[in-house]
């Protein structure tokens, strides 16, 4: 971990819905307090951390008793808005137990069109990372409806890594990595290590999404990967059954997929 921590300043780090909440949509504890020991190691080693957290919705219709997941737009909206709360307070109370706080911010990929806006929110993290905070961010889906309707955050988180200058996105999903096909369809499909470069091959391996929760699916993680690589950042996907994985990445390891950026990792 020493090693190549060495070369890591700035790290994002994004978790689907699927992988803090529970199939009855009740956030799972267990996870978020081994995800926040993660981000808090990694801040011990004075890295900077950001995290991208989905799963507002779907704590949110839990929390209303809704059906499953709501399908309307306005009712993902409502479910967002009190879903976000139960998910901050989560997260909070597991940081606090590893002595950091964290900040609730609530961006749109507006930040990356709008000048202002974009320096408004550099400056916002920036200064949270200064002072020793871990932000927490989410589309705010009061205002902004393209990842609840497309992506579940995978192209905000992109668009994160650049406005602050990251060296590495860590994408945390429910599949190991990118595969050469789906393999929830097909199990022969082989494991992707490492990618230079996001092009047709690339995308051709791209199928479907198979998860419950989950509105992405591999396309909005490539396109990720493709805004990354266009700054120099680079960029894994990986699995979230167990969050040392990001542990493993920063180390390393050949885990996940690797997309190689043209920064120092
Ligand atoms: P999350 O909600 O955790 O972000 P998604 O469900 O959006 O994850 O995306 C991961 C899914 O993408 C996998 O479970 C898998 O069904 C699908 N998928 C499609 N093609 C591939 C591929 N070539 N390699 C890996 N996963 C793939």
């Amino acid at each position: 971990m020493e090693e190549k921590i060495k070369n890591l300043k700035r790290i994002v780090i994004k978790v689907g819905s699927s992988s803090i909440t529970h199939e009855t949509g009740e956030i799972n504890l267990e996870k978020i307090d081994d995800l926040a020991w993660e981000c808090a190691n990694l801040r011990n080693h004075g890295i900077d951390v950001a995290l991208v957290s989905s799963g507002a919705i779907f704590a949110g219709a839990h929390r209303m008793n809704l059906e499953e997941k709501p399908k309307d737009t306005p009712r993902k909206q409502a479910a967002s808005a009190v879903g976000q709360v139960a998910l901050m307070n989560t997260y909070a109370r597991s940081f606090h137990h590893y002595n950091y706080q964290v900040a609730q911010v609530l961006l749109t990929r507006m930040i990356e069109e709008n000048e202002v806006m974009g320096q408004n929110a550099k400056n916002s993290l920036d200064e949270l990372f200064h002072l020793n905070v871990v932000p927490i961010i989410n589309e705010n889906d009061a205002i902004s409806t393209l990842e609840i309707e497309f992506g579940d955050n995978d192209t905000l988180s992109a668009v994160v890594a650049r406005t602050i200058g990251a060296d590495l996105l860590i994408l945390l999903s429910d599949i190991d990595g990118l595969y050469d096909k789906n393999p929830k369809i097909y199990p022969e499909a082989k494991r992707i290590s490492k990618v230079y470069k996001v092009d047709e091959e690339i995308y051709k391996m791209a199928g479907d999404t198979t998860s419950k929760a989950g509105t992405g699916g591999m396309v909005t993680k490539l396109d990720a990967a493709k805004l990354c690589l266009d700054r120099g950042i680079s960029m894994a996907i990986a699995n979230s059954e167990d969050f040392s994985v990001i542990r493993k990445i920063v180390r390393g390891e050949d885990v996940g997929t690797m997309f190689i950026g043209g920064k120092d990792v």
